[in-house]
C-alpha cells in the first residue's frame, strides 16, 4: 500500500464499505456485513433509509447552510420536538458530542459565577466519558484517553461512578459545586446503566444543593434504551441533557437542551457556533425523530433489546471466557474475562461489526429499527465469534 498522508491517530481495520441498506452494510469487495455498530450508535434509523434520504436530497438542493446571523425555522421545529420527548424547556445546537458537553460545561460554570462562585466545581464519574476536547478530556474518567495531554483544566472532582454518599459528603466539604455531570448508561466506560435509585438519589442532591443534573445522553438518547432518553427509566427529570450521536443519523448534529432552571442562564453572546443547526443537520435530525415517533422505533429498541440481551445469555451460557450481558435497550455490552480486541478481526471473518470498549466489553449498539429476524442473526454470528475467539485464547 503507500504512503498514508492521514495522522495515525485511527487504526482502521481493513475493510471499507461502500453502500448499506438498513442493519446491512456492502464493501469493496461485495460482500455483505449485519452492522451490529451503526456508526458507534449513530445510524439510528438504519443506513440509507428512504424518507432520510430523499428528505436530504431535497434540503441540499434547497439549502445546505446560511449561519445563526438568521433566523432558522427548523430549528425551532427539532427544539420543540426534543422539548416534547424529554420535558426539557430549550435547545441549542451544535455539531458533536464534545461540543455539546463542552457547552453544558461553560453552562455550569456560569450558572455558579451567578451564584457567586469565582471557581465553580462539577462532579464528575470514574469511566466517564465526555470528548476529547481540553476541557471534555478533563471530565472523562478513562487514563488511556487523557494520557500525554495534561495540565487538565482544574475544577473537575471525580467520584466512583454512582457513589451518592461520596457525592453527598462533598456537598459539606467542599464549596462552590454547581454541578453534577454523568452518563446515566456508561457507554465508552463498558456499557455501565446507572441503578435508577441512583439517578433520584443524585436528583434530589441536585435540589437540595441547587445544583444543575447534566446528564450526557450522547450515546444513551433517542431511543437507544427503549425510552426516548436514558433518564426516564427512572422518572426523574434532568436540568441539561446533551444529545448527538443518533440526533442525525449521521448528520453531525449536537444539541445541548436545558429545563426551566438552566434556560436563561446563557445570555446573547456566551455562546455561538458557525455551522450548528444549519438547516442540513436540522433537516437530519427532524427527519429522524420523526421516523423513530413514525415506526414507533423506541419501543422496538426496548423489545429487541431485551430479545437480543435475553438471546446471548442464552447462547453464550457455559462459554469459558464469557462473563455476562448487560446494558439497557440496544445498548448492549458482552463482558468476556480477558482483553477482546482481536475479536474485532474474526467478527470481520463472520461478517458482523460490533465494538470493543473498556478493553473487554463487545458492545452491540445497532439500528433502532432493527428486525426480529436480524436480531437473530446477530446472536448467532456474535456467539459464533466469541466462541471462535475464547477457544483461540483459552487460559
Ligand atoms: C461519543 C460520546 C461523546 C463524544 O461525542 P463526539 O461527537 O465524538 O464528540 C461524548 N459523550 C458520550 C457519552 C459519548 O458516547
Amino acid at each position: 500500500m503507500s504512503k498514508s498522508h492521514l495522522l495515525p491517530i485511527f487504526s482502521p481495520l481493513p475493510v471499507c464499505f461502500q453502500k448499506g441498506e438498513g442493519v446491512w452494510l456492502t464493501d469493496t469487495q461485495g460482500n455483505v456485513y449485519l452492522d451490529g455498530f451503526a456508526g458507534i450508535a449513530v445510524n439510528a434509523v438504519g443506513h440509507n433509509h428512504p424518507r432520510l434520504v430523499s428528505a436530504l436530497q431535497k434540503q441540499v438542493s434547497e439549502l445546505i447552510h446560511v449561519s445563526n446571523y438568521f433566523r432558522i425555522d427548523l430549528q425551532e421545529e427539532v427544539a420543540a420536538k426534543l422539548c416534547e420527548k424529554s420535558g426539557l424547556r430549550g435547545c441549542f445546537f451544535c455539531n458533536s458530542g464534545l461540543e455539546a458537553n463542552e457547552a453544558a460545561i461553560k453552562l455550569a460554570r456560569k450558572y455558579g459565577h451567578l451564584k457567586g462562585f469565582n471557581e465553580p466545581k462539577i462532579i464528575v464519574f470514574d469511566h466517564a466519558f465526555h470528548g476529547r476536547s481540553i476541557a471534555t478530556l478533563s471530565a472523562t474518567g478513562n487514563p488511556n484517553v487523557r494520557r500525554d495531554f495534561a495540565p487538565y483544566l482544574p475544577d473537575f472532582i471525580r467520584v466512583p461512578a454512582g457513589d451518592v454518599e461520596m457525592i453527598e459528603k462533598l456537598a459539606t466539604t467542599t464549596p462552590g459545586i454547581c454541578a453534577v455531570m454523568f452518563e446515566p448508561v456508561q457507554g465508552e466506560g463498558g456499557i455501565i446503566p446507572i441503578p435508577d435509585e441512583t439517578m433520584r438519589a443524585i436528583r434530589e442532591l441536585c435540589d437540595r444543593h441547587d445544583w444543575l443534573m447534566i446528564l450526557d445522553e450522547v450515546q444513551s438518547g433517542i431511543g437507544r434504551t427503549g425510552k426516548w432518553f436514558a433518564y426516564q427509566h427512572s422518572g426523574i427529570v434532568p436540568d441539561v441533557m446533551t444529545l448527538a450521536k443518533a440526533l442525525g443519523g449521521g448528520v453531525p448534529v449536537g444539541a445541548l437542551v436545558c429545563g426551566e432552571k438552566a434556560y436563561g442562564v446563557f445570555a446573547p453572546g456566551n455562546h455561538g457556533s458557525t455551522f450548528g443547526g444549519n438547516p442540513l443537520a436540522m433537516r437530519a435530525a427532524t427527519t429522524v425523530l420523526q421516523i423513530i415517533e413514525d415506526e414507533r422505533l423506541v419501543s422496538n429498541a426496548e423489545k429487541m433489546g431485551q430479545y437480543l440481551q435475553e438471546g446471548f445469555r442464552k447462547a453464550l451460557k457455559g462459554v469459558p471466557g464469557f462473563v455476562e450481558v448487560r446494558g439497557r435497550g440496544l445498548m448492549i455490552g458482552i463482558a468476556l474475562d480477558r482483553p477482546a480486541h482481536q475479536c474485532l478481526a474474526i467478527g470481520l471473518k463472520h461478517r458482523v461489526l460490533f465494538s470493543v470498549t473498556a478493553g473487554n466489553i463487545i458492545r452491540i449498539v445497532p439500528a433502532l429499527n432493527i428486525a426480529r429476524r436480524e436480531a437473530d442473526e446477530l446472536i448467532e454470528r456474535v456467539t459464533a465469534v466469541v466462541k471462535e475467539f475464547t477457544a483461540a485464547t483459552a487460559k
